[in-house]
């Protein structure tokens, strides 16, 4: 496996492997990778040939009161794992690359980006669509991967990609859980034991509620109410909990199409964010 830094070399090693008719999946992700991030490798390769992993921790995509100075980072650790699944390419730019002096181009995302996580996150969105759109001017992917645990965000890059005639395929993928149920995330680093404890009320209250919607409730009140009631007794109060239609995010009373429940909670420091699609279309 390469790992690159610039821009120009990675372009020197992927234009002659396109030319020759290889189809390249990119995986973009902000590294300190987990299982769930290596599910996304091992799809892309369902679609590619030539599998393209990056690792950003995007200054753009955080806030000024977020975590971006603290966010893991483990460059070695994390190319190690995506060697041995057979990544053939880890493009690892500095903040410098991507956003050098002068750079004032951005994306901004419309209706989509709104309410969920866009309403407690001014700007995330317009700066995970205007990194993921640099990725792909640099990559030239066939396949772009990403996970369904950042559920709004695949939205976000599905509109993205249909909006602006990308010549790119976005592949969603399922949201990989620890065997306790809590939702992998880079961020569970952070998490005291206490809180971790806490944090699987999120889990527990989203399957309670897709097991009420199995035995046939559809009413978003008592399928949020179950989800509440779960993070209510381990002192947890959402950020947001919402029923949603799965195509395009519209808000539902009842789930009787396909539809998805989507919750951000903050655990002591730490936000989490998680979902549960109650089904697919
Ligand atoms: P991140 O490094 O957290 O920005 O995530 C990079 C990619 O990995 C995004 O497409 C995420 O949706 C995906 N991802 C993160 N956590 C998970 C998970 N638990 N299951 C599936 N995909 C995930």
């Amino acid at each position: 496996m390469k790992i690159i830094g610039s821009i120009p070399e990675v372009k020197a090693i992927l234009r002659p492997l396109q030319a020759q008719g290889l189809r390249i999946g990119l995986v973009p992700t902000m590294g300190a990778l987990h299982a769930g991030h290596l599910s996304l490798v091992r799809e892309a390769k369902k679609h590619a040939e030539v599998i393209v992993a990056s690792i950003f921790v995007n200054p753009k995509q955080f806030g000024p009161s977020e975590d971006l100075t603290r966010y893991p980072r483990d460059l070695e650790g994390d190319a190690k794992k995506l060697e041995g699944e057979g990544v053939g390419v880890l493009f690892a730019p500095a903040a410098e690359v991507m956003y050098p002096e002068g750079h004032q181009t951005g994306v901004s995302i419309g209706r989509v980006s709104r309410g969920l996580c866009g309403d407690h996150r001014p700007g995330h969105f317009d700066g995970v669509a205007t990194v993921v759109l640099e990725l792909f001017s640099i990559v030239r992917p066939d396949v772009a991967v990403f996970g369904e645990k950042d559920f709004q965000q695949l939205a976000v890059l599905r509109a993205l990609a249909r909006d602006l005639h990308l010549d790119v395929r976005i592949a969603g993928a399922p949201l990989v859980r620890e065997a306790d149920g809590l939702a992998m995330s880079s961020r569970n680093v952070y998490l005291s034991p206490d809180d971790r404890t806490r944090a699987l009320s999120i889990s527990a209250g989203l399957f309670a509620a897709k097991t009420a919607y199995d035995a046939g409730e559809r009413a978003a009140e008592t399928l949020l109410g179950l989800v509440r009631g779960h993070l209510s007794a381990s002192g947890l109060v959402p950020e947001y909990l919402e029923l949603r239609r799965f195509e395009d995010l519209a808000p539902l009373d009842r789930a009787d199409a396909p539809s998805v429940l989507l919750t951000a909670v903050r655990v002591g420091s730490t936000r989490l964010i998680d979902n549960l699609i109650l089904r697919r279309p």
